[in-house]
């Protein structure tokens, strides 16, 4: 029992003296090192670290922003750019749809709507090249303004065979009397002739002297007005008729009786031919009278090309020469680029190849 309690007592003692000693050891820390000055210097302390960190955090944040901001700013100008690229992309896509067919208007609205609203439609529509003249294509046949057009851009279908225009037979019929009474003879060299008739004209023009000469002054099969039966060639189809008594009357009269000079002279880049005095087509007075007094050809009055090239089938001069069987440049000529033209001017003015009665 002694034993017991003596053991207690002890125990109670230790426990007691450890709290003892680590109240004094707590002393020690805040109390006793510390005195006031030196509390109100370590509170010092810890402000001046406290400021520092505000400071520092400050400085963070202040960085943070700032890289936050460029990413952002990065950011934006790649949506940007790639924004402008896909509406660019669009609009150059809508450009070449619009350009390619404008008879799809629809789709291209379409398109133009699902577009933003800030890009108007384009309206690029490629204009007719004759904006202002109505063309007509009834049965193989060109109307330009109701005018039956025959060139080498428009040509008529083989089996058309109308016959001589009775209209403008009666004109120049008219007109032959009149002229008899000035005492002009003018007759009827070359009027109504058929598809076959002018391919063989053509086919000897070429095989003598090439194509390309042959397409100066005569036409190919298709292409020519004499099929039209609208036309005549007056008196002689040599140069040497100009300035005749005859081709001054044909010049000064003939609008009178609803016919114009064909192919004018230095009108050859509009019409495709050489001059031609003695070709005359029927278009009716009142058209004649005003081509004639505004020194227009036909092709200049209508806005319409002539050139082989531009016909909806359009056939060069080469493959025309394959098709015949004949040469391009003069088949007498070894070199036939050079010396060509040489010859050329030599052939009316000895009147040699012209003399069969048929110009163009
Ligand atoms: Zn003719």
């Amino acid at each position: 029992m002694n034993e017991n309690n003596n053991r207690n007592v002890r125990d109670d003692e230790r426990s007691v003296n450890g709290e003892l000693t680590s109240l004094i050891d707590d002393r020690d820390l805040s109390r006793v090192v510390l005195s006031p000055e030196e509390q109100a210097y370590e509170e010092m302390i810890r402000q001046r670290i406290r400021a520092r960190r505000r400071a520092a955090e400050r400085k963070r944040i202040k960085r943070n922003r700032t890289i936050a901001l460029i990413l952002v700013m990065v950011i934006v100008l790649i949506v940007c750019r790639s924004c402008y690229a896909a509406h660019r992309k669009k609009r150059d896509e809508q450009k070449v749809n619009t350009e390619s067919s404008v008879a799809e208007k629809t789709s291209t609205k379409k398109e133009n709507t699902d577009s933003n609203a800030e890009t108007p439609a384009e309206t690029v529509e490629s204009k007719p090249e004759e904006t202002e003249h109505k063309i007509q294509q009834v049965d193989g046949l060109t109307f330009v303004d109701g005018i039956l057009i025959v060139n080498k851009t428009y040509s008529v279908p083989e089996d058309y065979a109308p016959g001589i225009n009775t209209a403008a037979q009666a004109a120049f019929d008219e007109m032959m009397n009149d002229a008899l009474n000035d005492g002009v003879y003018l007759y009827i060299n070359s009027g109504y002739r058929t598809y076959d008739e002018q391919y063989n004209l053509y086919y000897n023009y070429a095989y003598d002297r090439g194509v390309a000469d042959a397409d100066k002054f005569s036409s190919r099969p298709g292409h020519s007005e004499h099929q039209a039966g609208l036309c005549f060639d007056v008196n002689s189809t040599e140069n040497s008729f100009a300035g005749t008594t005859e081709a001054k009357w044909l010049a000064a009269h003939c609008s009178d009786y609803g016919f114009i000079i064909r192919f004018p002279k230095g009108k050859e880049k509009y019409t495709g031919y050489e001059y031609e005095p003695w070709h005359i087509r029927f278009v009716g007075v009142e058209l004649a009278k005003e081509l004639t007094s505004k020194n227009l050809c036909l092709e200049e009055y209508l806005g319409v090309t002539s050139d082989y090239t531009l016909a909806q089938d359009p056939v060069s001069q080469e493959e025309m020469a394959e098709q015949l069987g004949v040469t391009v440049g003069d088949p007498n000529e070894v070199d036939e680029t050079q010396g060509y033209e040489e010859t050329d001017s030599g052939y009316y003015d000895n009147g040699g190849y012209s003399d069969n009665g048929y110009g163009y």
